[in-house]
């Protein structure tokens, strides 16, 4: 039986074996394992990449917005507006710095932040937006930073699910306050174990992010104000640098991949296929389909050796983890989190792979 994986890690270290064992070796014979050059250049690097004046990097991706959340000092107790259909990073991190979170609903063309919904949210004592680029697809920034001068509120980007995605010319990361990155290794650009990033053009919340996420200090024991550790690594930097050269092509790939799904299964009705608004390049780090029979196709495909992906099978507002909101509020996000169906993408797979996965779905609409 054909087997199509849902991430392949492996296959990709494959293509590349060689520059990332080389990069490596570099860290391990000059001991550059935490700050120093090989941290440097990736964030350099990185920075030109966004198109930014800053990168910061950090532990992970969730110390990334709790960094920033931190290093913005707004009063403790604030509304920060998250979007009700995400990974629990991007609540949590606002939890974590003492301030309430207040859950929006979601578009339900591209599943990013309703901006009418988020005009809905606003109270006098909301201070902050957390914008998810949710599954690669990019938010409205023009729009959210329109409404963000007028309620003057900060706006962040979690970028976690779209390194290489852009907002019209930009790429997201660098159209806000500040963005933040996650490199786990499943992510478009991944790391050999956890790192993050914050990108950002201001340079006083450069400074206070960087300083937060190193005891508070920029030199060895100047310490000006208790801060935390969280730090991305000289191994992990070298291993992104090396990475981040093929992370255009990569994007690309998937495209063409999304792009050849969304063809193949566009005269099926039964399933509605991802939204791509005209002004956005998608970073494609999931290929999520809508479904009313959802749980079957998953194991029908599960059954022909597809493996596919929910992301996510619960609404932020409905976890145990926010029962304490007493939300009453009806989300969209919550109706459609048991339709939602992530098929496989990613470099390791083909043209040919996609054919297969779609003839299998298309034969799974018969025999319903
Ligand atoms: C992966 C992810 C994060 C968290 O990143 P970690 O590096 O695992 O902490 C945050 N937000 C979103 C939307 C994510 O997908």
């Amino acid at each position: 039986m054909k087997r199509i994986k849902f991430l392949d890690l492996v296959d990709q270290y494959s293509n590349i074996d060689n520059e990332i064992d080389l990069s490596i070796k570099d860290v391990i014979r000059n001991a550059a394992y935490i700050g120093g050059s090989f941290v440097e250049k990736f964030e350099n690097e990185f920075a030109k990449f966004l198109g930014v004046k800053n990168v910061i990097g950090v532990g992970n991706g969730t110390d990334a917005l709790e960094i920033v959340i931190e290093a913005l000092e707004i009063p403790k107790g604030s509304e920060i507006i998250v979007p009700a259909n995400s990974f629990i990073s991007s609540a949590e991190a606002v939890s974590r710095c003492g301030h309430k979170v207040v859950f929006c609903d979601c578009d339900l063309e591209n599943l990013t932040l309703s901006t009418d919904d988020v005009q809905k949210c606003i109270t006098s004592k909301t201070k902050a937006i957390v914008a998810v680029h949710l599954y690669g697809h990019p938010c409205e920034l023009t729009k959210l930073n329109e409404i963000c001068s007028k309620h003057d509120l900060f706006l962040i980007e979690d970028c976690a699910q779209a390194h290489g995605a852009f907002y019209r010319e930009k790429h997201v990361g660098s159209l806000s306050d500040a963005g933040t990155f996650s490199f786990y290794p499943g992510k478009n650009l991944g790391a050999f174990g956890d790192g993050g990033a914050i990108s950002t053009n201001n340079h006083e919340l450069a400074i206070k992010c960087r300083m937060i996420a190193n005891h508070g200090r920029m030199k060895k024991y100047d310490h000006l104000f208790e801060g935390r550790n969280s730090r991305l690594d000289g191994i992990q930097s070298a291993i992104l640098s090396v990475k981040l050269k093929h992370l255009h092509n990569w994007v690309n790939k998937r495209n063409d991949l999304a792009y050849a799904y969304t063809t193949k299964l566009k005269d099926l009705n039964e399933i509605k296929l991802p939204f791509v608004a005209k002004w956005a390049k998608h970073a494609f780090h999931l290929y999520v389909i809508r479904t009313t029979v959802r749980d079957r196709l998953k194991t029908y495909l599960e059954k022909r050796g597809i493996e596919t992906g929910i992301h996510y099978p619960i609404a932020l507002p409905n976890l145990k983890a926010y029962a304490y909101l007493e939300n009453s509020k009806k989300f969209n996000a919550s109706n459609i989190s048991n339709e939602l169906l992530s098929l496989p993408i990613g470099e390791h797979l083909s043209i040919g792979d996609v054919d297969y996965v779609v003839s299998t779905i298309k034969n799974f609409y018969k025999e319903l």
